[in-house]
C-alpha cells in the first residue's frame, strides 16, 4: 500500500472555472500563474522516505490541470489510496488551492491524516491546525527526518508526541505544538538528485504526476541546492536571515558540502541538456568553500545558472568561468536607484552592478540576466520608470546580446516572515492580509491589482499595476531596438500588454455595473481573452529559457536509472 501521496495544488483550485486576470505575476518564474511548480522539498522528502522503506509518490495536480482540460484532480484524489496525504503550502499563493485539495482528501478518505508543510504552513501553523481537514503541520525549513518519524507513528497508530517541529491535534481536538528542535546545520544528509523521482516515474508508469512544473518536459531545468537559509536580509524576502531565524529557528545557513554539491551538479547534468540552477551564492559560505567547489566541479561543461547576491569582482568571475565555462548569471539589484536598493537591503552601488556585468561578460558568461522590481520601499512611479532608462544606458554599453534586463512587480503577496511583512510601517508597506483566510479571499478577486496583498506609501495598488505595464511596455520596446527579442515577439508582448490593460478596464466596468448574480457569467465571457493575456504579459517567458535543442533529456541515462541499470560511472563521479 502507498504510504504517502504528496499533492501539489494550483494556486486557485478551480482556476479553470474562473476568469482571473493574473497579469505579470509569474512572468519571471518557470510556472504558470497557477504556480504549478512543486517545492524542491517534495523531491528530497520523497528520496528520504523511500530510503527509509516507505512507498511515496507525488501528484502534481496543478501541472496536470494546466496540461489537460480533461484531467479531473478529484478523480485522482479519490482513486489513490494512501496511509497519509502531504500537501505543500510553501508559497502563500496556494492559500486557496492547498486548502481545497485538503478538503477533497478528507471528503474521499475521512480517516486518513492530512499533513501540511512549507514556509507558509510554518508561519500560519496555528491557524491551519484549527481547520477540520488538517491533522498535522510540519514546521521549519527541513522536515525530512521529522516526517519519517511522523510516518512511523501513522503506520503504528501511535501519538507523535516526540516528533520535532510538529503541530498536531488529538482526536479530541486538543492541539499540541512540539518544539522546533530539528534545525540541521548541514545539507549533507539530503538526497538531491532526481533518481528517486525517475525511479518512481518508471516503477509506477507515472510521468505526468511527477513533473516539477507543466513546462518541464520541454525545458527540464533542475536545481542544485547549495544552502538553506541566507546571510542576507533583503526586505521583501521570506527566505532571509531575519525570516529564517523567526520561522525556522535557523541561526545560520546550512550548506551542502562543496564536494557533494559538485557531485549533484554532475549527476543532474547526466539527465538534462537544460541548465542546472545553482541555488544560493557560493560566497556566503566563504571563499574556501567556493574554491573547493570549483576544484570538485572542474570539467563540467553543461550550462549552469548562478545567482550572485552582491557584486562580483574580476578575480572571482575568472575563477568561476574556469570551473564552469558555460555559466549564466542571474543578478537582482531590484532598482537602478541606490537609495531604493539600500531600502530593499542591498546596499551596493551602481558601479558594483556595472563591474559585475563587465567582469562576467569579459570572462565568457553565456548570458547575464538582470532583474528589477516594482513595488519596493521608497520607490516612486517615476523611479520605477527611470529604471528602464538605466537599462537603456546599460544596453548601449553591453551591446553583444548577452545582457538581458527584466522587470516585474512584487506580486501577488508580501512574504510572511519578511521584514516588509513584519515591520511594514518601518518600510512603508500597507498590508491587506494577515491570515491564510485573508490571502485565500484575495485570490478570488478578478484582477491582480485586487489580489495584491499590499500597497506602499509611494504607490497604491493601481499605480503598481499602471507602472508595471508601462515599464514592461518601454522595456519591451528597448529590447526590440537592442535586438534582444525579435520584432514578432516584441509585437506579441506589446499586444498582450495592451490587451491586459484593456481587460482590466472592462473587468472594472463589469464589477461596477453588473449585479452580483450576473457578474460571474459576465466575467466568464471574457475568459478566453483573459487567458490569452495571462501568460508572459510584460515579457515572453521564453526569454528566460536557454536553448536546449530538440531532445532536452538524456534519454539513455534516464532509462538506465529508471530500470535500475545505472552504469558504474554514475556512482564514482
Ligand atoms: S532575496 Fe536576499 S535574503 Fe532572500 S535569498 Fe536572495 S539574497 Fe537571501
Amino acid at each position: 500500500m502507498l504510504d504517502l501521496l504528496f499533492l501539489h495544488a494550483p494556486s486557485v483550485y478551480d482556476f479553470r472555472r474562473r476568469a482571473t486576470l493574473w497579469g505579470p505575476i509569474s512572468d519571471l518564474v518557470p510556472s504558470t500563474p497557477v504556480y504549478d511548480m512543486y517545492p524542491i522539498g517534495f523531491s528530497t522528502m520523497l528520496a528520504h522516505l523511500q530510503g527509509a522503506g516507505f512507498q511515496v509518490r507525488i501528484g502534481n495536480l496543478a501541472a496536470r490541470m494546466v496540461r489537460s482540460e480533461r484531467f479531473d484532480p478529484e478523480d485522482l484524489i479519490a482513486n489513490v489510496n494512501a496511509r497519509a496525504y502531504g500537501i505543500d503550502l510553501h508559497w502563500l499563493p496556494h492559500a486557496h488551492g492547498s486548502l481545497e485539495v485538503a478538503k477533497l482528501v478528507k471528503k474521499h478518505h475521512p480517516e486518513k491524516p492530512v499533513i501540511f508543510g512549507g514556509y507558509s504552513s510554518t508561519y500560519f501553523h496555528e491557524e491551519l491546525i484549527r481547520l477540520p481537514y488538517v491533522d498535522y503541520v510540519l514546521r521549519g525549513d527541513s522536515t525530512e527526518e521529522p516526517l519519517e518519524r511522523l510516518m512511523t507513528h501513522i503506520v503504528e497508530g501511535t501519538e507523535p508526541c516526540d516528533v520535532a517541529n510538529l503541530t498536531w491535534k488529538e482526536s479530541t481536538g486538543e492541539i499540541h505544538v512540539n518544539p522546533l528542535t530539528y534545525v540541521p546545520d548541514t545539507l549533507d544528509n539530503l538526497t538531491l538528485d532526481y533518481r528517486p523521482v525517475v525511479k518512481s516515474v518508471v516503477r509506477n508508469l507515472d510521468l505526468l504526476n511527477q513533473v516539477p512544473f507543466s513546462h518541464w518536459l520541454e525545458y527540464p531545468i533542475m536545481a542544485a541546492l547549495t544552502v538553506k537559509g541566507c546571510m542576507q536580509n533583503c526586505t521583501i524576502c521570506g527566505g532571509s536571515a531575519f525570516a529564517g531565524q523567526h520561522l525556522s529557528g535557523r541561526q545560520k545557513p546550512a550548506y551542502r558540502s562543496p564536494e557533494l554539491l559538485a557531485r549533484d551538479v554532475r549527476r543532474l547534468g547526466k539527465l538534462t541538456r537544460a541548465p542546472i540552477f545553482l541555488l544560493g551564492d557560493l560566497r556566503q559560505a566563504g571563499m574556501d568553500y567556493a574554491r573547493r567547489f570549483f576544484r570538485a566541479v572542474q570539467g563540467f561543461d553543461g550550462p549552469v545558472i548562478v545567482e550572485f547576491f552582491w557584486p562580483v569582482d574580476r578575480a572571482y568571475a575568472e575563477e568561476f568561468a574556469a570551473a564552469l565555462p558555460n555559466f549564466i548569471v542571474e543578478f537582482s539589484p531590484e532598482s537602478h536607484d541606490p537609495a531604493v536598493r539600500r531600502a530593499t537591503g542591498k546596499p551596493y552601488s551602481n558601479e558594483g552592478i556595472e563591474q559585475t556585468i563587465t567582469s562576467c561578460l569579459d570572462v565568457g558568461a553565456k548570458r547575464f540576466d538582470l532583474f528589477f522590481m516594482i513595488g519596493l520601499s521608497q520607490q516612486t512611479p517615476a523611479s520605477a520608470l527611470e529604471t528602464v532608462d538605466y537599462c537603456r544606458s546599460l544596453l548601449k554599453r553591453f551591446d553583444d546580446g548577452r545582457l538581458i534586463p527584466f522587470t516585474s512587480p512584487l506580486a501577488p503577496f508580501l512574504d510572511p516572515g519578511s521584514r516588509a511583512y513584519e515591520q511594514s510601517d518601518r518600510f512603508g508597506y500597507i498590508r491587506y492580509a494577515s491570515t491564510v483566510a485573508d490571502h485565500r479571499e484575495l485570490l478570488l478577486e478578478p484582477t491582480w491589482r485586487d489580489i495584491l496583498s499590499y500597497e506602499t506609501r509611494w504607490m497604491d495598488r493601481q499605480s503598481i499595476v499602471d507602472v508595471t505595464y508601462e515599464a514592461g511596455y518601454r522595456l519591451n520596446r528597448l529590447k526590440r531596438e537592442a535586438g534582444l527579442v525579435s520584432t514578432a515577439m516584441a509585437e506579441e508582448t506589446e499586444s498582450r500588454i495592451r490587451a491586459a490593460r484593456g481587460l482590466m478596464q472592462e473587468i472594472d466596468h463589469l464589477v461596477a455595473t453588473k449585479p452580483t448574480e450576473e457578474l460571474d457569467a459576465a466575467l466568464m465571457a471574457l475568459k478566453p481573452r483573459i487567458d490569452q493575456a495571462n501568460t508572459s504579459t510584460v515579457c515572453d517567458k521564453e526569454e528566460l529559457d536557454a536553448a536546449v535543442g530538440l531532445v532536452p533529456f538524456k534519454i539513455i541515462k534516464l532509462a538506465q536509472i529508471g530500470l535500475g541499470l545505472e552504469s558504474a560511472d554514475w556512482s564514482v563521479d
